[in-house]
């Protein structure tokens, strides 16, 4: 097999025509409005609204910092416990931490690499006062389950969407479910604003809330009612999104063919497993995360990682190692029993997906995979 000189990397940041942007950023340069809500702020919003379809919504500086905002917005008891995943990015369980919470690690199924709904009761403790799941690579979590359960202890749903940029499930967006999700815009998602966070919501009373939190809870210009955050989206950020949003529609659908690429080719290969098309889901085709079975693929997930870097093909270890076994959390949750948690983290491999990913890639990559597996 021919390796080839250029690195594939896991994903590459879209960008618009050049052009587009500057003409867009041009705007600014009249009115010399930089950052605090400006006019492209206004925009990508009002846009951002229908594209997602969600009630309500507050754009951030980037997903974290909404995460934080939001999390404040609920204004959930100190020390209250929120379930959560391990099979999550860092800033998932930090935004819990630094708002004065306590995560309370649940493990995941082995289906979607969601939280498990089966788990989350046996967790709820009198201090329980949120949930906070993560829809793992734009995969949507059982959100009636999650909701039924929530009634039942009155607990606050907040979804880290993070992954789901435009997924919509039985047609209605993502975002219009539990009390609030984010979505994130960095660089590295399905759709950018350079960075960027969105958090959608169905109650108006948040929006006024999260509005003076972004800003410092600053309500004029002598008075101060919140503790607040600086996390406001600027004007550079809103016109690389009101661009790109152009795009996404496109973007979306060459990462579907992409995906069913692989589907395709790796449908072949024993001890692979990827996950298929949900029932009544659109999809965003975010990542494509890979299971390997080592005692069938003949190969562990590791060696596989090591020997496609051989072949210039470079993959993620996404999520691994799983946020109990970081340096900052081990020695607090480190022993909690996560067995379908660890087993995924163990074999997982996101491998490169986006929009511009050429088919002839996608083949090397899966010959490259069934060499290294023979
Ligand atoms: C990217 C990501 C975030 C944080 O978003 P940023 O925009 O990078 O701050 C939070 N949670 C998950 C699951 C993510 O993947």
């Amino acid at each position: 097999m021919q390796k080839i000189s250029e690195k594939i990397m896991v994903t590459k940041s879209f960008l618009p025509p050049f052009e587009e942007y500057s003409k867009e950023i041009e705007k600014i340069w009249e009115t010399s409005w930089l950052t605090n809500m400006g006019p492209l702020h206004e925009t990508f919003k009002k846009q951002l609204e229908k594209y997602l379809k969600v009630e309500y919504l507050t754009l951030a500086t980037n997903g974290h910092l909404a995460l934080e905002i939001g999390l404040k917005a609920l204004d959930l008891p100190k020390g209250g416990e929120v379930i959560t995943t391990p099979f999550t990015f860092a800033s998932t369980t930090h935004a819990i931490v630094n708002s004065g919470l306590k995560p309370v690690f649940c493990d995941i199924e082995t289906k979607t690499y969601n939280i498990d709904v089966e788990k989350i009761e046996e967790l709820i403790t009198d201090k329980t006062v949120a949930i906070m799941p993560v829809h793992v690579f734009g995969n949507p979590c059982n959100m009636k389950k999650i909701e039924a359960i929530a009634k039942k202890y009155r607990l606050k749903i907040f979804y880290d969407a993070a992954h789901a940029f435009g997924v919509e499930v039985e047609g209605k967006g993502i975002g219009t479910f539990g009390d609030i999700s984010m979505f994130s815009l960095h660089a590295t998602k399905v759709f950018n604003s350079i960075e960027g966070g969105v958090l959608a919501y169905n109650d108006l009373q948040l929006q006024k809330k999260l509005r003076l939190l972004k800003n410092f809870g600053i309500t004029g210009p002598e008075t101060v009612e919140a503790v607040g955050l600086n996390c406001k989206m600027n004007e550079f950020q809103a016109a690389m999104g009101v661009v790109n949003l152009r795009y996404i529609d496109e973007q979306i659908q060459k990462r579907k063919i992409v995906t069913d690429r692989y589907r395709k080719n790796l449908k072949e290969i024993k001890g692979i497993r990827y996950i298929e098309d949900l029932e009544n889901v659109k999809h965003n085709y975010s990542y494509f995360p890979i299971i390997i079975d080592e005692n069938i693929f003949g190969k562990t997930r590791d060696q596989l990682f090591d020997e496609l870097k051989e072949y210039n093909i470079f993959t993620r270890k996404y999520f691994y190692p799983l946020i109990t076994d970081f340096d900052c959390y081990k020695e607090e949750y480190g022993q909690i029993e996560l067995p379908k948690a660890k087993y995924i983290s163990n074999r997982v491999l996101t491998l490169p997906i986006y929009g511009d990913l050429a088919i002839e890639l996608v083949d090397y990559i899966c010959d490259a995979i069934k060499k290294i597996g023979e």
